[in-house]
């Protein structure tokens, strides 16, 4: 039987959700071009060949969202700032309607008593800044304080907890590495140079918080995937080590200080290129908390393509595998084994879900839907953090991906991972059974299984 109070007082219950991914408004009120605004006016980038238009319309439905978030009884609201939106071309000009347009949402936050958790990049880099080379140009280092400096310095008299980045690894490999994400780059070197810069970037906007705001909670939100090997065999299990640490150590380990995980990965020698004298010191900071976002499983084999790891998954669809609708291995497990694998780093003091969720086909039957796997998906993933927490593991809140269904990615509008349901013809929010689970659970007047 779950019990809210079982995770504790001080475990914080929240939802997250992304300026591009919801907001729409994509040419209002002076925003600026983003990558994925480029990327997505071709529709044939994006599955069925969605688009994406005003998205969830978050921008003008901001307040019926929040109101929906409190109803539910989650007290943690994680959004990000689309930086094209307060600095159209990166750098420079602010772009005052779109501050003000933060400052209503976090306003409309505190007045329904939600904690603002404010993600300061979730992929959306200003076209501007792309055009002069975007993470691959080191001058990303400055654009990107300045950017961090206009957002404290405009809303940080009331928001406390900052996530610098979102998921570096995801926008750095499918962006700069594999091409198959906006800005379309390929190849080692465009995704070494854009890495690198993306762990300064966060070393030192995290150091400009804490500048600018001495109590402020600082975080960063890192992708994670449990990796297995097919089997036993020495080759496979270093294989699956190969892409542990690319997945797992790439981008933690240099922000705690650690260097980058080389001695596994040895085309990480490569990032040296990149490295400027005093480079190994700047990586680091002294986060308050680790995001971790964990949403699936991945079995590793040898192989020699692709020939950056001498390692390749096998596809989930080839194997026996518990498929979401993204086709990805959902694996609940999984997450206990990570919490366990990033508490042994003595560095890390606190630990976070800043993200959880599953994709599965919705159907409306009248206004209800049974997301029946949804549901079982999320009480699994709990059942995970309780197991941690009795082992002593500090993890201290789960946010959930995502309140309403919103536009992912290059999927386009396919894979819905909301607690509330979203007609996109008439942007209607129906309530999920999910929702309406967390709804009781998180009462706490009331405990269900
Ligand atoms: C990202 C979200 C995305 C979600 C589901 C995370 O990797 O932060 O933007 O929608 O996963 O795929």
């Amino acid at each position: 039987m779950l019990k809210r109070k079982d995770f504790g007082d001080t475990f914080k219950w929240g939802v997250t959700i992304s300026a591009f991914q919801n907001e729409g408004a994509a040419y209002t009120d002076g925003k600026g071009p983003s990558i994925w605004d480029t990327f997505t006016q071709d529709t044939n980038n994006i599955k069925n060949g969605d688009q994406i238009g005003d998205a969830s319309e978050f921008y003008q439905r901001y307040e019926e969202d929040i109101e929906l978030t409190k109803q539910l009884g989650f007290e943690v609201f994680r959004f990000s700032i689309s930086w094209p939106r307060i600095m159209p071309t990166g750098t420079g000009k602010i772009n005052q309607p779109g501050i003000d347009f933060y400052n209503r949402l976090i306003n409309c936050c505190i007045k329904n008593q939600l904690t603002p958790y404010v993600t300061l990049y979730h992929w959306d880099l200003p076209q501007a800044l792309q055009d002069k080379g975007g993470w691959c140009n080191r001058e990303i280092i400055s654009w990107f304080v300045e950017y961090v400096e206009i957002c404290v310095n405009s809303f940080g008299d009331r928001v406390f907890n900052w996530v610098v980045m979102n998921e570096p690894m995801s926008f750095t490999g499918l962006g700069y590495f594999m091409g198959y994400h906006a800005p379309e780059k390929k190849g080692i070197v465009s995704f070494l140079k854009a890495a690198h810069h993306t762990i300064l970037c966060m070393a030192k906007g995290g150091a400009k918080i804490r500048e600018l705001q001495a109590d402020a909670n600082i975080g960063v939100a890192l992708s994670c995937s449990y990796v297995k090997p097919v089997n036993k065999l020495k080759k496979n299990i270093k294989a699956a080590k190969r892409i542990e640490a690319s997945l797992n150590r790439f981008f933690i380990e240099p922000l705690l200080g650690l260097g980058y995980p080389s001695d596994v990965m040895p085309a990480l020698k490569l990032v040296k290129a990149f490295l400027k004298d005093g480079d190994e010191n700047e990586m680091s900071f002294d986060f308050d908390f680790i995001g971790l976002q964990y949403y699936f499983r991945v079995v590793a084999k040898h192989s020699l393509q692709p020939l950056v790891l001498f390692a390749d998954e096998i596809h989930p669809t080839t194997r026996k595998a518990n498929l979401n609708a993204m086709n990805l291995d959902v694996y609940p497990k999984g997450l206990y084994k990570l919490l366990k694998f990033y508490d042994a780093y003595p560095q890390v003091k606190k630990m976070i879900i800043t993200e959880s969720g599953v994709c599965y086909p919705d159907f409306l039957a009248g206004d209800r839907i049974h997301d029946a796997r949804r549901l079982k998906y999320h009480q699994k993933m709990l059942k995970q953090i309780l197991k941690a927490q009795s082992n002593g593991i500090n993890v201290d809140g789960y946010f959930i991906w995502t309140l309403t269904d919103n536009f992912e990615w290059k999927e386009g509008f396919e894979p819905r991972f909301g607690l509330v349901h979203i007609d996109y013809e008439s942007q209607k929010r129906t309530i999920k059974h999910s929702g309406h689970w967390f709804k009781t659970f998180l009462n706490k007047k009331t405990s269900i299984d």
